[in-house]
């Protein structure tokens, strides 16, 4: 890297923390409405430990060397890419500037994608991953097992086969959801009424991937939300058979405790599926 960046963390201000900002909001981790101020806010903590956790990192809020380079390379990725397919985005820095910008804009305006000069999902698959043979943001959503990912259907077998065993009625809510769907749940709080109910838009969630799956318990046959005890006993189920429970996401980054959800990603992110890794099987 061309320049050293110094370690931040929060109620810091200055230079730096505007190319932190920069570069969190282009790689769309902006989600809660991020702002590009150099001050090393509340939420600027919230989205770092955000942004750690996506990629592994120790979720602490504190932007070190560590942090900053996987930033930095993402970045760089970014702009090598533009470059590479004559899209100017300049010398590459890993700084996401106005160059950088607006190259994106030109990208996306050329493939037909909103030109807010954000990396969003679908501009990530455009440009890292053009015209995959498996486009997932082309199907539709399901309630069916065999729209997930095979193993990941097999695990969701099993995990059902026990709650029968367990005398527990269950049924799916969604297993595939589209990635039109999944924008009009992300606008739910956003720009639509209704309170924030996700964090992921389409292409974000593994809903859109085949590798989650909600599912609810039945009493007299009527889905009923408020039976925490039968969730938890569906929890516990689905773990056995090794898939990650919702209800289990109560550390600080992960706010959202989501009972319904079940879901096994192959230790991959959903910005790795995006750039066109798959699971093995
Ligand atoms: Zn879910």
């Amino acid at each position: 890297m061309p320049i050293t960046f110094p370690v931040l963390k929060k109620y810091y201000e200055g230079p730096s923390v505007r190319i932190l900002q920069m570069n969190l909001n282009g790689l769309n981790y902006n989600y809660n409405g991020l702002q590009i101020t150099g001050v090393f806010d509340s939420l600027t903590d919230e989205v770092v430990r955000d942004f750690q956790a996506e990629n592994k990192l120790v979720s602490d809020g504190v932007v070190g060397p560590v942090t900053w380079n996987v930033l930095l390379r993402k970045v760089l990725a970014i702009q090598s890419k533009l470059n590479s397919i004559n899209f100017n985005a300049g010398s590459p820095d890993g700084v996401y500037g106005a160059r950088t910008t607006d190259a994106v804009r030109r990208f996306q305006s050329v493939n037909g994608l909103a030109m807010s000069g954000i990396v969003e999902p679908r501009t990530r698959q455009q440009l890292f991953n053009p015209n995959p043979p498996d486009d997932y943001s082309k199907i539709p959503s399901s309630t069916a097992i065999s729209a997930l990912n095979p193993y990941v259907a097999s695990l969701a077998r099993q995990f059902l086969n026990l709650c029968t065993q367990s005398g527990l009625d269950v049924t799916i809510i969604v297993t595939f959801r589209s990635w039109y769907d999944q924008d009009q749940l992300f606008a739910q709080g956003r720009t639509q009424p209704g309170a924030i109910v996700t964090d992921a838009e389409g292409g974000d969630s593994y809903h859109n991937w085949g590798l989650a799956f909600d599912c609810a318990p039945m009493t007299n046959g009527v889905i009923d939300w408020n039976a925490t005890d039968k969730f938890i006993e569906m929890g516990n189920l689905g773990q056995q058979v090794g898939l990650e429970w919702g209800g289990n996401w109560t550390t600080f980054n992960i706010s959202i405790v989501d009972m319904p959800h079940f879901q096994y990603t192959f230790g991959l992110n959903t910005e790795q599926l995006l750039n066109g890794a798959r699971p093995s099987q």
